[in-house]
Parts: C-alpha cells; sequence; structure tokens
C-alpha cells in the first residue's frame, strides 16, 4: 500500500495510506475483514501480510494516514487508547524504571500506572507540567525514563509547553511522550515540537462519530516503532479492520470538525465565563487561562473542550449534568454531538483520594457541532 501522497493537513486526512484499491478501483480502502492470506510458497506471504494480529491492509491505511497527519516516521493502531499507552510503557520502561506523569493526568493513565505498572516494578510520580522548573526538579530528585505529557489535559485543560518540556526531558536522557487526544493532530503536531512519541484515544476527535474504540501511537523514529510493533504483535491489541475503517473515515472531516468545534467551544467558554452560577472556567482560548501564551504559540486553536467549576458545589454540577437535555449526560469526548460530564464521579473517579483527584464542582463540556445558539440556551436553562 502506500505512502504519503505529501499535500495539507486535509489532503493527508483524506489520501495519506488511501490510494484507490488495486484491484477493483474503489476509492475508499476496503475493510479486509480477514484473519489469513494465501501464500504462494512457504514464507512467501503476496503482498507481505501473513496473519493479521501483525498487519491487515485496512489497519495500515490508517496507520499510514496517522503518521502522515501527526508528522511521524511511522503509526500503529491499537485496539483502544488504554491498549496504546500499555503497549508504549511496557515497551520503553524496564523494572526499576520511573515515569513522570502531569498532576492532572487523566485517570485512566493515572490507573494504569498506580493499578497496574507499578505491580511490575515502575515507579511513577505526579508534577505539575505548566511549572518547567517543578519538572527540571523532579526529573534530578529521580531520573525518569518517560516524560508522559498530556496538553491540553483532561479535565482541567492545562498546558504544557511542548518544545521546553522536549528539551527538559532530553538533557535528562528522558523520552517525552505527548497524549495529543484533546488537541487531535490538525491543532498540534507534538514531534514538530521535539515530542519522540504521540499518543492518541482515537475514540475521540480522530474518530469523531462516538460509534468506535481505538488508540494510536505515533514515532518520530522508526527504530522506537519497530520495538512497539514487536509487542503490539506479540500482546494482540491491535485495532480490528472494521474499527479501523471508522476511524480512518472520521479522519477524512477531521479538520473541518475542529474548526467548528473550536467555534462553539469558544463562544461556551465566553458564556460561562460571564455567567453568575460559574466559579470559574477551564479552557484555553480565554485570555485569562494562564496557559493562554503557550497555547497560542504551539496550538492552531484551542479546541472542542470546556470545563468550569460551580458556585453552588457538587450538588450544582450534579444537578446542572442532569438538566441539560441538548448536552447528553455521558463519558467520553470528541464526537459530533456534546457530551456533559461530572469528572469527580465519572471519568476520573479512579483517581479520588489521590493527589490527581478532581474538584467536586467541575462539570466538563464536549462541545459538539451542533448550531451554537442551541448548544448556548441548553446550558443557560440548566445552569438556571
Ligand atoms: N487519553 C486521554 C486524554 C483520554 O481522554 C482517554 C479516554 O478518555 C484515553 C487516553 C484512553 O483512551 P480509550 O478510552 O480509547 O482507551
Amino acid at each position: 500500500m502506500t505512502t504519503n501522497p505529501g499535500g495539507g493537513f486535509e489532503t493527508l486526512a483524506i489520501h495519506a495510506g488511501q490510494e484507490a484499491d488495486p484491484l477493483t478501483g474503489a476509492v475508499v480502502p476496503p475493510i479486509y475483514q480477514v484473519s489469513t492470506y494465501k501464500q504462494d510458497r512457504v514464507g512467501s506471504p503476496r503482498a507481505g501480510y501473513e496473519y493479521s494480529r501483525t498487519a491487515n491492509p485496512t489497519r495500515t491505511a490508517l496507520e499510514e494516514c496517522l503518521a502522515a497527519l501527526e508528522g511521524g516516521a511511522r503509526g500503529l493502531a491499537f485496539a483502544s487508547g488504554m491498549a496504546a499507552e500499555d503497549c508504549l510503557l511496557r515497551t520503553v520502561c524496564r523494572p526499576g524504571d520511573h515515569v513522570l506523569i502531569p498532576d492532572d493526568a487523566y485517570g485512566g493513565t493515572y490507573r494504569l500506572l498506580a493499578r497496574v505498572l507499578t505491580e511490575w516494578g515502575i515507579s511513577y510520580a505526579p508534577v505539575r507540567l505548566s511549572d518547567t522548573r517543578a519538572v527540571r526538579a523532579a526529573l534530578a530528585e529521580q531520573p525518569a525514563r518517560v516524560l508522559w505529557a498530556e496538553t491540553p489535559t483532561n479535565p482541567l485543560l492545562s498546558i504544557a509547553d511542548i518544545s521546553a518540556l522536549a528539551e527538559i526531558a532530553h538533557e535528562a536522557g528522558a523520552l517525552l511522550v505527548v497524549d495529543n487526544t484533546f488537541a487531535s493532530p490538525y491543532l498540534q503536531q507534538p514531534i514538530a515540537l521535539g515530542a519522540d512519541a504521540v499518543v492518541h484515544s482515537t475514540t475521540k476527535y480522530l474518530g469523531g462519530h462516538s460509534d468506535v474504540l481505538g488508540g494510536a501511537l505515533v514515532t518520530a523514529d522508526s527504530g522506537l516503532a519497530e520495538q512497539l510493533a514487536v509487542l503490539q504483535n506479540a500482546t494482540g491489541s491491535v485495532a480490528g479492520p472494521f474499527d479501523a475503517w471508522l476511524t480512518l473515515r472520521g479522519v477524512k472531516t477531521l479538520a473541518v470538525r475542529m474548526d467548528r468545534h473550536c467555534q462553539n467551544a469558544s463562544r461556551v467558554a465566553a458564556m460561562l465565563a460571564a455567567h453568575p452560577a460559574v466559579a470559574e472556567v477551564f479552557y484555553p482560548g480565554l485570555p485569562t487561562h494562564p496557559g493562554h501564551d503557550v497555547a497560542a504559540k504551539q496550538m492552531r486553536d484551542f479546541g472542542g473542550m470546556v470545563s468550569c467549576r460551580l458556585r453552588g458545589g457538587e450538588q450544582a454540577a450534579l444537578a446542572v449534568c442532569e438538566r441539560t437535555t441538548l448536552f447528553t449526560l455521558g463519558e467520553s469526548l470528541g464526537g459530533v454531538e456534546s457530551l456533559i460530564e461530572h469528572p469527580g464521579r465519572m471519568t476520573h473517579a479512579s483517581a479520588a483520594d489521590s493527589a490527581l483527584a478532581v474538584p467536586a464542582d467541575l462539570i466538563r463540556l464536549s462541545v459538539g457541532i451542533e448550531t451554537c445558539d442551541d448548544l448556548l440556551e441548553d446550558l443557560r436553562h440548566a445552569l438556571g
């Protein structure tokens, strides 16, 4: 299969890895719903495909497209974002290694380290990534194999300076890994800013329609990708052909969807910031956000996620979550439809009672691409 045809982001999203099918001319890569491939002679597969755990043409198309969009050497597609995270950490870390994570990391990342990888001798510590002095100090105190960044973070939308972190990590002999799920490659390309690898939950903006689960890793260097592919093949956490196809279908419209997500989210954030029931709004597009300048420097726009704290405390937050009608109460994010959730009791419940616990009065909005006036009306009504 292909290749990177070159061109702008939208062109790559539609064409990278996706030449017309050589057999039929189908303009969209077919769903190769197949486990094995005929070999003409022993050990000589026709097109390099032997068994779909190792490689499958539909998955290859997605992997090539994601590598092109992130500007990386190679992409690998997984069954979920957590499968991608697990593969990366278990490939690069050995017992005794240390990982630095954001002090407001995604709850699942925290749980993977705290509940699973610590059992295998890998230690971790949370650090405020927006504070580069704190990151340097943490690395000086205990050398780390991986500096794990998320920017913007889930759910507090804090911003870390990717190029500054790349420099600090590399000086300390650590790899910089960036979870780019919230921004998507359309808004931010960490490898161009010095990251060694990018992680995605493709379940979110890349898939974009809340109908498929998936994950991805894209590496700056093909040597690291080769090591990751060995563990992925050995453990089998691959994206199935139909899931890869659905994700690829979503990726084609990523740019136009993201533009509208950003427009709608910035109006939602402005409305919330002026609302008397709201105590604090977290959106990097607001000039008052502490990470606004860094976000403006490294992102094309500020994204579709907005969080806020309510003056009425946890009860008020729970009530708003249950009162919206257009914003559906549910976990996940990045789909065309708007979602609302209470991180403390839902997506980030696994971090309760830890240093990464989120405020009880926090709600998180995944602002969809519906008519923005309808979204604003729904929120105003729910806020009362
Ligand atoms: N990273 C971030 C920032 C996420 O928000 C999520 C899921 O919400 C994941 C990783 C994990 O992805 P998945 O749910 O596809 O396993």
